[in-house]
């Protein structure tokens, strides 16, 4: 018989919004066999049982970060991304950060894209034993057309840039989407919108006809495979709601038609606000200029309205962190998410804390066996001390995470080895501009540091 392992003590909180209750979880093998009573009852029966006493942690599920890249190691540009970095070294670097996450609670992730579309071999690695990482669900490059996407002319005109892959006309979609289709991509990203350089004032933009869109989807899901879309703006989210995309990031500025085409097919939204909110509250620190600050806060609350009537009328809100840049570094932010839709968004610790697990698992597409504690459910769940129901920022306060399981493994949470650089890894910068005033002036000008919108 399978060794069982008895949580007992702890308030658990199971995944559904429900309140927290106090009870025992009898973990057999890589599942939750059961709770309360018959947890107990089952643990009197079973032979070398573990016992772990949980009083004053919350017992929930183990954090599902909907849109966090791996392969791009807290870039801090995506020149870097795009021509620092090499495929194995930059896949082995993942496995290295794929423990920050697990530290961080966080036991599933959807990583979108990546640069080699290497995340898809951490992901079998990891399914394999061979690296040890949270579940991952991956997308190949993320499908771009000629006009770009938000790194400008960066982007090549054909081809491969970082993780772009950029397609034109209706044989290459169709052939690119079966091709990451077989090596094995669990979702296909499309980049819907970009900036177009000149015409920047108007916000991004759709990059794509409606045709193509709905071709992109008509393939991947004869493939039975759905299509992601990073989408700000009415038009774009609109067209890709309609042309049967199945999970929309960011959602930026709905309006009353996208907003409507959204909730008549229930596509569960990420918005993934965690960098906006990492700049608002701390870009003083990083010298960020106000004026920037607060057009990054506009784009929190410009999505209130629309993100609030969309969980209100039953889309499902997920949780991504856009983890990967140097704003927003693994390992420290994974759970801020949570924050910005209680602080913003009028959702409570409870309902914030659903669509970290339970939602979240639609983004693993394993929804009905992770991000719930229940009997049947996948045993990922985590350990933190004190009250997360009255505060979710507890997840993110060091050494809160005592204990970490996937799929009924109690994972090592001690300290990883210290990383030392890498040769040529990060991109070179000379730092800031020698002025006249910065040389001969009274006071140093604080040069105001421009945060570029990466993804
Ligand atoms: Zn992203």
């Amino acid at each position: 018989m399978t060794k069982a392992i008895l949580i007992r003590g702890g308030s658990v909180i199971d995944g559904t919004g429900a309140p927290p209750v106090r009870t025992s979880i009898l973990v057999r093998g890589e599942t939750i066999a059961a709770l309360g009573e018959a947890a107990e009852a089952e643990a009197a029966r079973a032979s070398g049982l573990e016992t772990v006493d949980a009083t004053g942690c919350t017992v929930m599920p183990g954090l599902i970060d909907a849109h966090c890249h791996l392969a791009f190691d807290d870039a801090a540009s995506n020149a870097e991304i795009f021509h620092q970095r090499r495929n194995a070294l930059s896949a082995l670097v993942a496995a290295y950060n794929a423990g920050k996450l697990i530290r961080a609670g966080v036991t599933g992730i959807l990583d979108p894209d990546s640069t080699f579309e290497n995340m898809i071999d951490l992901r079998d690695a990891i399914e394999a034993g061979v690296a040890r990482g949270p579940r991952m669900a991956c997308g190949a490059y993320a499908l771009i057309t000629g006009v770009g996407g938000t790194a400008g002319r960066l982007i090549a005109d054909e081809g491969i840039t970082g993780y772009y892959m950029c397609v034109s006309g209706r044989d290459e979609i169709v052939r690119e989407v079966r091709r990451q289709v077989k090596v094995g991509a669990d979702w296909i990203k499309v980049h819907v919108t970009g900036i177009i350089p000149r015409q920047a004032h108007r916000g991004e933009l759709c990059v794509w006809t409606m045709d193509e869109l709905k071709l992109i989807c008509d393939t991947a899901h004869a493939l039975d495979t759905p299509v992601m879309g990073h989408c700000r703006g009415a038009q774009a989210t609109r067209m890709a709601a309609e042309a049967g995309f199945d999970l929309i990031f960011h959602a930026t500025a709905m309006d009353d038609a996208a907003l409507q085409a959204v909730i008549d097919r229930k596509i569960p939204i990420a918005p993934a606000l965690t960098f906006q909110a990492n700049m608002v509250d701390f870009g003083d620190r990083l010298g960020t200029a106000p004026e920037l600050i607060r057009l990054f806060e506009r784009e929190i609350t410009d999505s209130v309205d629309t993100i609030t009537a969309a969980h209100r009328a039953g889309v499902p809100i997920l949780c991504g962190s856009e983890a990967g840049f140097s704003m927003v570094p693994y390992g420290a932010w994974h759970y801020r998410e949570m924050e910005v839709f209680v602080r913003y968004f009028g959702m409570t610790p409870l309902e914030a804390i659903r669509c970290a697990t339970m939602e979240g698992a639609r983004a693993l597409r394993m929804e009905g066996r992770v991000g719930a504690i229940a009997p049947g459910m996948l045993a990922d769940l985590i350990c933190v001390s004190g009250a997360v129901e009255r505060d979710v920022t507890i997840l993110g306060r060091p050494g809160a995470v005592r204990r970490v399981m996937i799929g009924g493994v109690w994972q090592d949470l001690s300290p990883l080895p210290p990383r030392r650089p890498i040769p040529g890894w990060r991109l070179a910068s000379m730092g800031r501009t020698l002025t006249r005033e910065i040389a001969f002036g009274e006071e140093a000008a604080a040069e105001p540091f421009v945060a570029e919108e990466l993804h």
